[in-house]
Protein backbone atom coordinates (compact mmCIF):
# COMPACT_ATOMS: atom_id res chain seq x y z
CA UNK A 1 0.00 0.00 0.00
CA UNK A 2 1.38 3.22 -0.96
CA UNK A 3 0.55 5.86 1.92
CA UNK A 4 0.60 9.83 0.95
CA UNK A 5 2.79 10.82 3.17
CA UNK A 6 2.10 14.66 2.86
CA UNK A 7 -1.42 13.94 4.96
CA UNK A 8 0.15 12.71 7.33
CA UNK A 9 2.41 14.18 10.09
CA UNK A 10 5.86 11.59 10.34
CA UNK A 11 6.91 13.22 13.09
CA UNK A 12 4.77 14.33 16.68
CA UNK A 13 5.94 16.79 18.70
CA UNK A 14 5.39 16.78 22.67
CA UNK A 15 6.67 18.49 25.75
CA UNK A 16 9.02 16.44 28.54
CA UNK A 17 8.49 17.79 31.69
CA UNK A 18 11.52 17.32 33.70
CA UNK A 19 12.02 18.29 37.50
CA UNK A 20 15.51 19.46 37.98
CA UNK A 21 17.20 18.95 41.20
CA UNK A 22 19.59 22.03 41.64
CA UNK A 23 21.45 22.25 44.73
CA UNK A 24 20.92 26.07 46.65
CA UNK A 25 23.32 27.93 44.60
CA UNK A 26 21.96 26.37 41.18
CA UNK A 27 18.62 27.46 42.15
CA UNK A 28 20.29 30.57 42.86
CA UNK A 29 21.57 31.45 39.66
CA UNK A 30 18.61 30.09 37.82
CA UNK A 31 16.66 32.75 39.22
CA UNK A 32 18.91 35.55 39.08
CA UNK A 33 18.60 34.92 35.42
CA UNK A 34 14.92 34.31 35.30
CA UNK A 35 14.53 37.15 36.74
CA UNK A 36 16.76 39.38 33.93
CA UNK A 37 15.23 37.29 31.47
CA UNK A 38 11.56 38.38 32.79
CA UNK A 39 12.73 42.21 32.94
CA UNK A 40 14.42 41.81 29.67
CA UNK A 41 10.65 40.64 28.31
CA UNK A 42 8.79 43.41 29.93
CA UNK A 43 11.41 45.99 29.05
CA UNK A 44 10.64 44.13 25.16
CA UNK A 45 7.12 44.41 26.07
CA UNK A 46 7.12 48.41 26.59
CA UNK A 47 9.17 48.95 23.32
CA UNK A 48 6.92 47.47 21.70
CA UNK A 49 3.87 48.78 22.75
CA UNK A 50 5.73 52.22 21.96
CA UNK A 51 6.29 51.03 18.30
CA UNK A 52 2.43 50.35 17.06
CA UNK A 53 2.43 47.59 19.26
CA UNK A 54 4.55 45.72 17.24
CA UNK A 55 4.38 41.92 16.70
CA UNK A 56 7.55 41.59 14.13
CA UNK A 57 10.29 39.75 15.99
CA UNK A 58 12.61 40.76 13.59
CA UNK A 59 12.07 44.13 13.59
CA UNK A 60 11.54 44.23 17.49
CA UNK A 61 14.81 42.45 17.62
CA UNK A 62 16.63 44.95 16.27
CA UNK A 63 15.21 47.59 18.16
CA UNK A 64 16.27 46.20 21.46
CA UNK A 65 19.13 43.77 20.94
CA UNK A 66 21.64 46.11 22.03
CA UNK A 67 20.02 47.02 25.09
CA UNK A 68 19.05 43.62 26.31
CA UNK A 69 22.57 42.66 25.91
CA UNK A 70 24.19 45.20 28.05
CA UNK A 71 21.51 46.75 30.04
CA UNK A 72 20.12 43.29 31.37
CA UNK A 73 23.39 41.00 30.74
CA UNK A 74 21.66 38.61 28.50
CA UNK A 75 23.76 36.35 26.19
CA UNK A 76 22.95 36.26 22.88
CA UNK A 77 20.67 33.93 22.38
CA UNK A 78 18.72 35.00 24.93
CA UNK A 79 18.20 38.00 23.51
CA UNK A 80 17.26 36.79 20.31
CA UNK A 81 14.37 35.02 22.28
CA UNK A 82 13.21 37.21 24.16
CA UNK A 83 11.93 39.82 20.84
CA UNK A 84 10.47 36.88 19.24
CA UNK A 85 8.74 35.74 22.84
CA UNK A 86 7.30 39.31 22.91
CA UNK A 87 6.60 39.22 19.02
CA UNK A 88 4.30 36.26 18.97
CA UNK A 89 2.65 37.51 22.31
CA UNK A 90 1.77 40.37 20.43
CA UNK A 91 0.19 38.48 17.54
CA UNK A 92 -2.12 36.58 20.03
CA UNK A 93 -3.52 39.74 21.21
CA UNK A 94 -4.13 41.04 17.75
CA UNK A 95 -5.64 38.11 16.76
CA UNK A 96 -8.04 38.00 19.40
CA UNK A 97 -8.76 41.72 18.78
CA UNK A 98 -9.59 41.25 15.43
CA UNK A 99 -11.76 38.02 16.39
CA UNK A 100 -13.22 40.40 18.76
CA UNK A 101 -13.87 42.87 16.15
CA UNK A 102 -15.99 40.23 13.81
CA UNK A 103 -18.03 39.31 17.16
CA UNK A 104 -19.27 43.13 17.67
CA UNK A 105 -19.69 43.25 14.18
CA UNK A 106 -21.97 40.41 14.20
CA UNK A 107 -23.79 41.65 17.96
CA UNK A 108 -22.67 38.46 19.49
CA UNK A 109 -20.97 40.94 22.01
CA UNK A 110 -21.05 44.23 23.26
CA UNK A 111 -17.61 44.39 25.20
CA UNK A 112 -14.59 46.05 23.98
CA UNK A 113 -11.01 43.95 23.32
CA UNK A 114 -8.85 45.42 26.35
CA UNK A 115 -5.54 43.31 25.59
CA UNK A 116 -4.04 46.17 23.79
CA UNK A 117 -4.95 49.08 25.63
CA UNK A 118 -1.83 48.60 27.77
CA UNK A 119 1.77 46.73 27.21
CA UNK A 120 1.50 43.05 28.05
CA UNK A 121 3.08 42.54 31.01
CA UNK A 122 5.04 38.78 32.27
CA UNK A 123 5.34 37.70 35.25
CA UNK A 124 5.86 34.18 35.00
CA UNK A 125 9.40 32.92 36.11
CA UNK A 126 10.53 31.24 32.43
CA UNK A 127 13.15 31.45 30.31
CA UNK A 128 13.70 30.23 26.72
CA UNK A 129 16.72 28.16 26.26
CA UNK A 130 18.31 26.98 22.71
CA UNK A 131 19.06 23.42 22.46
CA UNK A 132 22.86 23.27 22.67
CA UNK A 133 23.62 26.66 22.80
CA UNK A 134 22.14 27.20 26.08
CA UNK A 135 21.02 23.68 27.15
CA UNK A 136 21.74 20.51 26.59
CA UNK A 137 21.56 16.51 27.67
CA UNK A 138 24.34 15.18 29.53
CA UNK A 139 25.31 11.77 30.43
CA UNK A 140 23.64 9.34 33.42
CA UNK A 141 20.31 11.52 33.84
CA UNK A 142 22.21 15.28 33.75
CA UNK A 143 21.28 18.11 31.87
CA UNK A 144 23.55 21.41 31.58
CA UNK A 145 21.91 24.50 31.31
CA UNK A 146 23.74 27.99 30.53
CA UNK A 147 22.83 30.71 33.79
CA UNK A 148 24.25 34.31 33.53
CA UNK A 149 27.03 33.60 36.24
CA UNK A 150 27.98 30.36 34.35
CA UNK A 151 26.57 26.88 32.96
CA UNK A 152 25.40 24.63 35.62
CA UNK A 153 24.60 21.00 35.36
CA UNK A 154 22.27 19.26 37.36
CA UNK A 155 20.22 15.60 37.85
CA UNK A 156 16.59 15.88 36.38
CA UNK A 157 13.82 13.92 37.21
CA UNK A 158 10.58 12.76 35.13
CA UNK A 159 8.31 10.59 33.42
CA UNK A 160 9.59 7.46 32.67
CA UNK A 161 8.84 6.92 29.42
CA UNK A 162 10.36 10.36 28.68
CA UNK A 163 13.76 9.24 30.85
CA UNK A 164 14.01 6.15 28.40
CA UNK A 165 13.82 8.39 25.45
CA UNK A 166 16.51 10.90 26.54
CA UNK A 167 18.74 8.45 28.07
CA UNK A 168 19.12 7.37 24.03
CA UNK A 169 17.46 10.13 21.73
CA UNK A 170 18.74 8.66 18.73
CA UNK A 171 17.63 5.44 19.18
CA UNK A 172 14.15 6.60 20.03
CA UNK A 173 14.05 8.66 16.66
CA UNK A 174 13.85 11.75 19.27
CA UNK A 175 14.79 15.22 18.36
CA UNK A 176 15.85 17.59 20.93
CA UNK A 177 14.31 21.45 20.55
CA UNK A 178 14.40 24.53 22.78
CA UNK A 179 13.80 24.42 26.23
CA UNK A 180 11.32 26.09 28.68
CA UNK A 181 13.13 26.84 32.24
CA UNK A 182 9.83 27.50 34.06
CA UNK A 183 9.08 27.97 38.49
CA UNK A 184 6.25 26.23 39.79
CA UNK A 185 4.61 29.14 41.21
CA UNK A 186 3.33 27.47 43.99
CA UNK A 187 5.80 24.51 44.94
CA UNK A 188 8.67 27.02 43.91
CA UNK A 189 10.30 24.15 42.03
CA UNK A 190 12.11 24.70 38.59
CA UNK A 191 11.15 22.64 36.05
CA UNK A 192 12.74 22.30 32.13
CA UNK A 193 10.48 21.60 29.75
CA UNK A 194 12.10 20.29 26.65
CA UNK A 195 10.01 20.21 23.26
CA UNK A 196 10.80 16.89 21.05
CA UNK A 197 9.96 15.75 17.64
CA UNK A 198 9.47 11.79 17.96
CA UNK A 199 9.84 10.31 14.55
CA UNK A 200 6.88 7.88 14.02
CA UNK A 201 6.95 4.89 12.62
CA UNK A 202 5.38 4.28 9.22
CA UNK A 203 4.83 0.95 9.06
CA UNK A 204 1.72 1.31 11.67
CA UNK A 205 -0.10 2.64 8.70
CA UNK A 206 0.10 -0.17 7.34
CA UNK A 207 -1.19 -2.69 10.43
CA UNK A 208 -4.45 -0.66 10.87
CA UNK A 209 -7.22 -3.80 12.44
CA UNK A 210 -9.54 -1.76 14.43
CA UNK A 211 -11.57 1.54 13.22
CA UNK A 212 -13.38 3.83 15.66
CA UNK A 213 -15.55 6.89 16.21
CA UNK A 214 -15.32 8.70 19.19
CA UNK A 215 -17.49 11.57 19.80
CA UNK A 216 -17.27 14.05 22.63
CA UNK A 217 -19.87 15.71 24.70
CA UNK A 218 -21.20 17.86 27.32
CA UNK A 219 -22.68 15.17 29.16
CA UNK A 220 -20.01 12.27 28.63
CA UNK A 221 -16.75 13.52 27.92
CA UNK A 222 -15.97 10.99 25.39
CA UNK A 223 -18.05 7.43 23.85
CA UNK A 224 -16.37 5.33 21.40
CA UNK A 225 -17.73 2.96 19.17
CA UNK A 226 -15.53 0.63 17.24
CA UNK A 227 -17.19 -0.72 14.07
CA UNK A 228 -17.12 -4.39 15.28
CA UNK A 229 -19.77 -3.02 17.80
CA UNK A 230 -17.46 -2.54 20.99
CA UNK A 231 -18.10 0.70 22.59
CA UNK A 232 -17.38 2.87 25.89
CA UNK A 233 -18.38 5.42 27.69
CA UNK A 234 -16.25 7.85 29.76
CA UNK A 235 -18.79 9.61 32.12
CA UNK A 236 -16.66 11.99 33.51
CA UNK A 237 -19.24 12.34 36.86
CA UNK A 238 -16.59 12.81 38.83
CA UNK A 239 -14.61 15.50 36.60
CA UNK A 240 -17.83 17.45 35.86
CA UNK A 241 -18.85 17.76 39.60
CA UNK A 242 -15.58 19.24 40.53
CA UNK A 243 -15.90 21.41 37.06
CA UNK A 244 -19.03 22.53 37.91
CA UNK A 245 -18.32 23.36 41.73
CA UNK A 246 -15.54 25.39 40.43
CA UNK A 247 -17.43 26.99 37.84
CA UNK A 248 -20.13 28.37 40.77
CA UNK A 249 -17.36 29.14 43.15
CA UNK A 250 -15.89 31.59 40.47
CA UNK A 251 -19.86 33.09 39.15
CA UNK A 252 -19.72 34.17 43.27
CA UNK A 253 -15.90 35.64 43.15
CA UNK A 254 -16.54 37.22 40.25
CA UNK A 255 -20.00 39.41 41.51
CA UNK A 256 -17.66 39.83 44.53
CA UNK A 257 -14.90 41.52 42.54
CA UNK A 258 -12.54 42.52 45.63
CA UNK A 259 -8.80 42.04 45.37
CA UNK A 260 -9.02 38.95 47.88
CA UNK A 261 -11.59 37.63 45.63
CA UNK A 262 -9.54 38.31 42.40
CA UNK A 263 -6.26 36.57 44.04
CA UNK A 264 -8.96 33.24 44.54
CA UNK A 265 -9.56 33.69 40.98
CA UNK A 266 -6.38 33.16 39.90
CA UNK A 267 -5.97 30.22 42.03
CA UNK A 268 -8.85 28.73 40.80
CA UNK A 269 -8.10 29.31 37.22
CA UNK A 270 -4.78 27.46 37.60
CA UNK A 271 -7.02 24.51 39.58
CA UNK A 272 -9.65 24.37 36.32
CA UNK A 273 -6.76 24.43 33.70
CA UNK A 274 -5.32 21.13 36.07
CA UNK A 275 -8.86 19.49 36.09
CA UNK A 276 -9.08 19.84 32.75
CA UNK A 277 -5.47 18.68 31.80
CA UNK A 278 -6.08 15.49 34.13
CA UNK A 279 -9.17 14.88 32.45
CA UNK A 280 -7.58 14.94 28.70
CA UNK A 281 -4.75 13.00 29.98
CA UNK A 282 -6.64 9.72 31.68
CA UNK A 283 -9.63 9.84 28.70
CA UNK A 284 -7.09 9.90 25.69
CA UNK A 285 -4.89 7.35 27.21
CA UNK A 286 -7.64 4.90 27.06
CA UNK A 287 -9.08 5.58 24.33
CA UNK A 288 -5.42 5.06 22.44
CA UNK A 289 -4.20 2.30 20.94
CA UNK A 290 -1.89 0.56 19.09
CA UNK A 291 -3.08 -0.55 15.19
CA UNK A 292 -6.20 1.41 15.35
CA UNK A 293 -7.07 4.45 13.31
CA UNK A 294 -9.31 6.97 15.19
CA UNK A 295 -11.87 8.94 14.01
CA UNK A 296 -12.41 12.51 16.14
CA UNK A 297 -14.91 15.44 14.95
CA UNK A 298 -13.24 17.76 12.66
CA UNK A 299 -12.56 20.72 15.46
CA UNK A 300 -13.62 23.58 13.46
CA UNK A 301 -17.28 22.23 13.48
CA UNK A 302 -17.24 21.99 16.86
CA UNK A 303 -16.10 24.70 17.50
CA UNK A 304 -18.87 26.28 15.86
CA UNK A 305 -20.98 24.27 17.79
CA UNK A 306 -20.27 26.02 21.08
CA UNK A 307 -20.28 29.43 19.87
CA UNK A 308 -23.77 29.09 20.33
CA UNK A 309 -23.65 30.33 22.90
CA UNK A 310 -22.65 34.33 21.76
CA UNK A 311 -26.37 34.23 20.18
CA UNK A 312 -28.77 36.54 21.24
CA UNK A 313 -31.43 34.51 20.93
CA UNK A 314 -30.17 31.82 23.53
CA UNK A 315 -32.56 30.93 26.21
CA UNK A 316 -30.75 31.33 30.00
CA UNK A 317 -31.10 28.16 30.60
CA UNK A 318 -29.60 27.58 26.92
CA UNK A 319 -27.04 30.10 28.01
CA UNK A 320 -26.37 28.31 31.55
CA UNK A 321 -25.62 24.87 29.91
CA UNK A 322 -23.21 26.22 27.50
CA UNK A 323 -21.02 28.19 29.95
CA UNK A 324 -20.27 24.57 31.27
CA UNK A 325 -19.25 23.35 27.76
CA UNK A 326 -16.96 26.10 27.46
CA UNK A 327 -15.56 25.25 30.53
CA UNK A 328 -14.93 21.38 28.69
CA UNK A 329 -11.91 21.27 26.57
CA UNK A 330 -12.62 19.40 24.05
CA UNK A 331 -9.97 21.07 21.88
CA UNK A 332 -7.58 19.66 24.78
CA UNK A 333 -9.19 16.05 24.72
CA UNK A 334 -8.88 16.01 20.93
CA UNK A 335 -5.37 16.91 20.85
CA UNK A 336 -4.24 14.67 23.50
CA UNK A 337 -5.74 11.78 21.89
CA UNK A 338 -4.75 12.18 18.45
CA UNK A 339 -1.10 12.59 20.41
CA UNK A 340 -1.00 9.16 22.38
CA UNK A 341 -2.77 7.58 19.28
CA UNK A 342 0.01 8.32 16.96
CA UNK A 343 2.62 7.40 19.63
CA UNK A 344 1.08 4.35 20.76
CA UNK A 345 1.25 3.39 16.27
CA UNK A 346 -2.45 4.28 15.54
CA UNK A 347 -3.66 6.89 13.06
CA UNK A 348 -5.68 9.93 13.78
CA UNK A 349 -8.31 10.96 11.48
CA UNK A 350 -10.76 13.89 11.12
CA UNK A 351 -14.18 13.78 9.94
CA UNK A 352 -17.28 16.22 9.47
CA UNK A 353 -18.99 16.94 12.38
CA UNK A 354 -22.30 17.44 10.31
CA UNK A 355 -25.12 15.37 11.45
CA UNK A 356 -23.37 12.98 13.38
CA UNK A 357 -25.74 13.29 15.99
CA UNK A 358 -29.29 13.46 13.86
CA UNK A 359 -28.39 10.51 11.03
CA UNK A 360 -29.76 7.06 11.72
CA UNK A 361 -27.03 4.70 11.95
CA UNK A 362 -29.72 1.95 10.79
CA UNK A 363 -31.85 3.72 8.06
CA UNK A 364 -30.10 6.90 7.13
CA UNK A 365 -32.98 9.15 7.98
CA UNK A 366 -31.63 12.87 8.90
CA UNK A 367 -33.27 15.44 10.94
CA UNK A 368 -33.94 16.96 14.47
CA UNK A 369 -37.04 15.19 14.94
CA UNK A 370 -34.93 12.15 15.13
CA UNK A 371 -33.82 13.39 19.00
CA UNK A 372 -37.00 13.94 20.85
CA UNK A 373 -36.91 16.90 23.46
CA UNK A 374 -33.05 17.05 22.56
CA UNK A 375 -33.08 13.89 25.18
CA UNK A 376 -30.74 11.71 25.56
CA UNK A 377 -32.42 9.03 23.66
CA UNK A 378 -32.33 8.84 19.86
CA UNK A 379 -35.46 7.70 18.32
CA UNK A 380 -35.65 7.75 14.46
CA UNK A 381 -38.85 9.03 12.87
CA UNK A 382 -38.28 7.16 10.08
CA UNK A 383 -37.40 3.61 11.46
CA UNK A 384 -37.98 3.94 14.81
CA UNK A 385 -34.47 2.59 15.79
CA UNK A 386 -33.85 3.90 19.50
CA UNK A 387 -30.10 4.15 21.00
CA UNK A 388 -28.56 6.05 23.25
CA UNK A 389 -28.21 9.54 21.46
CA UNK A 390 -23.95 10.02 21.98
CA UNK A 391 -23.54 6.16 21.38
CA UNK A 392 -25.07 7.21 17.56
CA UNK A 393 -22.19 9.79 16.91
CA UNK A 394 -20.04 7.51 17.89
CA UNK A 395 -20.98 5.17 15.43
CA UNK A 396 -21.89 7.88 12.65
CA UNK A 397 -18.11 9.04 13.08
CA UNK A 398 -16.80 5.22 13.16
CA UNK A 399 -18.63 4.47 9.54
CA UNK A 400 -17.41 7.97 8.52
CA UNK A 401 -13.90 7.07 9.72
CA UNK A 402 -14.32 3.56 8.11
CA UNK A 403 -15.16 5.24 4.77
CA UNK A 404 -12.14 6.84 4.94
CA UNK A 405 -9.58 3.79 5.69
CA UNK A 406 -11.58 1.81 2.72
CA UNK A 407 -10.73 5.05 0.52
CA UNK A 408 -6.82 5.01 1.61
CA UNK A 409 -6.85 1.31 0.50
CA UNK A 410 -8.14 1.23 -2.48
CA UNK A 411 -6.82 4.73 -3.87
CA UNK A 412 -3.57 4.85 -1.47
CA UNK A 413 -4.32 8.35 0.02
CA UNK A 414 -5.42 8.99 2.62
CA UNK A 415 -6.76 12.35 3.73
CA UNK A 416 -6.40 12.80 7.67
CA UNK A 417 -8.56 15.78 7.97
CA UNK A 418 -11.25 17.67 6.00
CA UNK A 419 -9.37 21.01 6.43
CA UNK A 420 -8.64 22.23 3.12
CA UNK A 421 -11.38 20.99 0.78
CA UNK A 422 -14.03 23.41 -0.88
CA UNK A 423 -17.42 23.36 -0.61
CA UNK A 424 -18.14 21.30 -3.42
CA UNK A 425 -16.18 18.21 -2.58
CA UNK A 426 -17.76 18.68 1.12
CA UNK A 427 -21.09 18.45 -0.40
CA UNK A 428 -19.66 15.12 -2.06
CA UNK A 429 -18.60 13.59 1.69
CA UNK A 430 -22.05 14.34 2.92
CA UNK A 431 -23.83 11.83 0.10
CA UNK A 432 -21.78 9.80 0.64
CA UNK A 433 -22.28 9.81 4.29
CA UNK A 434 -25.40 9.59 3.87
CA UNK A 435 -25.22 5.84 2.33
CA UNK A 436 -23.80 4.61 5.14
CA UNK A 437 -25.92 2.16 7.07
CA UNK A 438 -24.81 0.82 10.58
CA UNK A 439 -23.62 -3.39 10.56
CA UNK A 440 -21.57 -5.43 12.27
CA UNK A 441 -20.19 -6.97 9.59
CA UNK A 442 -17.79 -4.22 8.14
CA UNK A 443 -17.27 -5.69 4.59
CA UNK A 444 -21.15 -4.66 4.01
CA UNK A 445 -20.73 -0.73 5.07
CA UNK A 446 -19.95 0.66 1.60
ZN1 LIG B 1 -33.84 4.97 11.05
Amino acid sequence: MIVNMDELPATQSLTCKLKLLLTQEQAEAVRHTALAYRNALNHTSAVAFANGKMSQGMKLQTLVYQELRKRFGLPSQMACNAPRQVAAAYKTLWERAKSNAAHKANGWTKRRYKGLDKAPRFTALTVTLNHRRDWSLGKEQTVSIGTLTGRIRCRYEGWNRHLVWLAQPLYHGITLGAAKLWQDPVSKVWYLLVSIEKSLDPRAMDSITTVKGVDLNRRNIAVESNTRGKCRFYPGGHWRHLAERVASTRSALQAKGTRGAKAVLRKLALRERRLNADTAHCVSKAIAEPHAMVGLEWLKDIRNRTERRHSKKASVRRRKANRKVSSWSFAEVQAKTAYKTRLSGGVPIWVDADYTSQTCPICGHIGQENRPDHGLLFVCAQCGHTLHADLVAARNIGMRTLLIRQDWVRTGRLSAAPEASGDEAKAARLSRYAELRWSLDASSVL
